[in-house]
């Protein structure tokens, strides 16, 4: 494979093509958390990647992220780096420090900026950096990668990309200076040279210098391809080592990274940035498969292949690949939820799939001193994850499951367009199941304990079923509840009202939006639905009109607030906006009277009544737990563990509910009755 070949760069050489990308995880920011950040680290060096980047570092305390975000600039830190690194090289793995000044997306009221504005997604206004403040950030960046080189990273990586200060320097959009750092492309491309030259002038020639570079800036007044391939050959000249691509800026209103993004969208796009200079190129973005990383390399589109949320997922990924245990290998299904949701929120980093990452000692697998035999009844993602943790433990476990087949309320979702990753994720556990031993029946439902008592503990992994509401007219034939629509697979007809607005009937409508089309799999398709033109500054088609579908979809809240409350803060605006703009209605703040064959009756809280026509409607007002076997369990002597949603189906979420599975698998030892 050619991802195991070594790429040298002349004073050094990586063992593989696997990048492990940055991706800030919130244990930067503060040097009590530096032992758990090292064995984080050492887990995923361990796991055969070539080259990790850390989270982002800033040069200064105006370009930390948050109010006490991490920063690299002081003896005392680079000391205290010093066995993070040593113990990264043990483990067989180099290692960079990202440098990222945060420029205008500082989450802090003393931000700062190549000029005064304000940009869309932060509260704060950012100061003008004065001439004699711009020539220090550099000397700043200079500093700090001497220290990380100091401190022994083999390298660093300047964060050029996304939208921070360096690309506000870059991009008109953000640069409206008349000085020596603004106007012409030239000028605005002067700081990130000259941040580059002086750092190579500092840190000597064997050290590596990545500079992430936007190929596709995704907003108004952003770069064109040429502007673009003019700043990576001035970069190369300039002493840059690797150039990795970065694609949109944090602002930018297209999703980049979203599981509705075509895996290996933009590759194409760093293979022509490939073909403009003459070092190595890293792609990223939406790369989460052996095989889709090993095309990109065969297509020349890249020499190295970034990865961050994978190796969230498994930090062993690179090893199980050069093993062929595809199998083996936990995707990312590129949810968010768990990783960058809770870095938005200014929460530690983990990940949905694997609660392990970054917490690898609160949650390392240890052999059980006596193994259990355990019946886990529910295979959902809550059910496969205690089975798959409680094998690892060394118990015996037998997994039942009513339906044909398993996943639960994942299934449910990997019939949503863009949400096809979860199957990935069902493909796996399944797999793992039966690897390390354990027994799956299907079609069997556990309805009596008596059905147990061979078992010496159960896990209650039962789930859901549908909250049905008692509205008047629910019984019609035209009345769906969401679960009996999606696995049927049913086509909808001219016109649908969804009752419930959460992150259900949300997926539902996007199901009924996008009949027919394939923008999951088809990269020019999604770029025609986002309007999306490589070729034209910013990677912008300025006539994009966006394709108004046949089907009429209404959404229903009785209460105020947005549709899809509680989505994540880094998916659910791309949801709100992909409904928004395809015409979906929506109307909260109202009572539901009666469901007829014409439609869905309701009063508004002005007391206006009125008919919402529909064809048909469907049912998303939550679940309720279905736990019914835990009594008869526990009358007949059997200890239980009960999880997921059986546990609570309030705003049931599939992160609590795998750490359910987990907290369980954990707790059980043989407790022999
Ligand atoms: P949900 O998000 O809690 O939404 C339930 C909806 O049903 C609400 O809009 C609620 O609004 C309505 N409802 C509740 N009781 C009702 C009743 N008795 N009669 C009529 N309407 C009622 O639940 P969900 O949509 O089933 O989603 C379940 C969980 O999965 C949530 O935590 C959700 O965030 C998560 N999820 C996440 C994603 C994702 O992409 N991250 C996708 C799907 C689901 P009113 O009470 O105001 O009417
Ligand atoms: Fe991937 Fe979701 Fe895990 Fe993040 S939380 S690494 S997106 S599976």
């Amino acid at each position: 494979m050619n991802l195991f070949e070594p790429l040298s760069l002349g004073f050094t050489t990586l063992k593989n093509r696997f990048v492990m990308g940055s991706m800030h995880t919130g244990l930067e920011d503060h040097l009590g958390d530096l032992p758990e950040l090292t064995r984080y680290f050492v887990e995923r060096a361990q796991g055969g990647v070539a080259l990790i980047i850390t989270g982002g570092y800033s040069p200064n305390l105006l370009g930390r992220l948050t109010p006490l975000g991490g920063s690299f600039s002081s003896t005392r830190t680079m000391r205290a780096h010093r066995p993070l690194t040593e113990a990264v090289h043990a483990a067989g793995a180099k290692i960079c420090l990202q440098l990222l000044h945060a420029g205008r997306y500082a989450y802090h009221p003393v931000a700062v900026a190549p000029s005064r504005i304000k940009s869309p997604i932060s509260p704060f206004t950012p100061f003008q950096l004065p001439g004699f403040l711009v020539k220090k950030t550099i000397r700043d960046f200079a500093q700090a990668a001497l220290l990380a080189k100091k401190a022994g990273y083999d390298g660093i990586e300047i964060m050029g990309s996304e939208g921070y200060l360096i690309h506000e320097f870059l991009s008109e959009r953000t640069n409206k200076r008349s000085d020596e750092w603004g106007g012409s492309f030239e000028k605005r491309s002067r700081f990130a040279i000259e941040i580059v030259k002086q750092i190579r002038a500092r840190v000597g020639k064997e050290f590596i210098l990545i500079f992430r570079l936007s190929v596709l800036d995704l907003v108004t007044g952003g770069a064109s391809p040429d502007e673009t391939y003019l700043l990576a050959k001035n970069l190369e000249n300039a002493g840059v080592t690797i150039l990795n691509s970065g694609i949109g800026w944090h602002e930018a209103r297209i999703p980049t990274i979203g599981s509705m993004v075509p895996r290996a969208a933009f590759t194409e796009i760093t293979g022509r940035l490939k073909r403009q200079v003459t070092i190595p190129v890293i792609a990223t973005n939406r790369i989460n498969d052996p095989a889709i990383a090993e095309a990109i390399l065969t297509k020349h589109q890249a020499d190295l292949i970034s990865m961050a949320r994978p190796f969230l997922a498994d930090p062993h990924f690179v090893n199980k690949t050069k093993r062929r245990a595809f199998n083996e290998i936990n995707p990312c299904i590129a949810c968010n939820q768990a990783c960058l949701d809770h870095i938005f929120e200014q929460k530690k980093a983990s990940c949905l799939v694997n609660p392990q990452a970054a917490a690898e000692e609160k949650w390392a697998v240890r052999k059980t001193a006596r193994s259990a035999k355990v019946a886990v009844v529910g295979a959902g993602p809550a059910g496969l994850n205690a089975a798959v943790i409680l094998l690892r433990r060394g118990h015996q476990v037998e997994l039942f499951e009513k339906a044909s087949s398993l996943g639960g309320q994942f299934r449910m979702a990997a019939i949503i367009p863009g949400k096809t990753e979860y199957q990935g994720s069902i493909n796996h556990l399944e797999s793992e199941v039966r690897r390390l031993g354990g027994i799956i029946h299907f079609n069997r439902s556990i309805d009596s304990a008596q059905e147990l008592k061979t078992f010496d503990h159960a896990v209650i992994s039962t789930g859901v079923k549908p909250r049905i509401p008692s509205i008047p007219g629910i019984d019609f034939p035209n009345v769906f509840s969401y679960d009996r629509f999606l696995l049927e697979k049913r086509k909808p007809k001219g016109s649908v009202v969804i009752i419930g607005a959460g992150g259900i009937g949300v997926d539902l409508a996007t199901y009924l939006l996008h009949q027919g089309r394939d923008l999951e799999t088809d990269p020019q398709a999604f770029f025609n639905h986002w309007g999306i033109n490589p070729a034209l500054r910013s990677g912008l088609n300025p006539d994009f009109k966006v394709e108004k579908p046949e089907i009429k979809i209404t959404l229903l809240m009785r209460s105020k607030g947005h549709m899809g409350r509680g989505l994540g803060k880094t998916t659910g605006w791309i949801h709100r906006l992909e409904l928004k703009r395809s015409g979906v209605k929506f109307f909260n703040n109202l009572k539901y009277d009666q469901i007829t064959e014409k439609g869905v009756i309701v009063e508004f809280a002005s007391g206006e009544t009125k008919l919402i026509e529909s064809d048909e409607v469907i049912i998303c007002a939550g679940q309720e737990s279905q736990n019914a076997l835990v009594p008869l369990c526990e009358a007949a002597n059997i200890p239980v563990s009960l999880i997921g949603g059986a546990r609570i189906a309030g705003e049931l979420d599939a992160k609590r509910a795998i750490l359910d599975a987990w907290e369980a698998a954990f707790s059980i030892e043989s407790i022999k009755r």
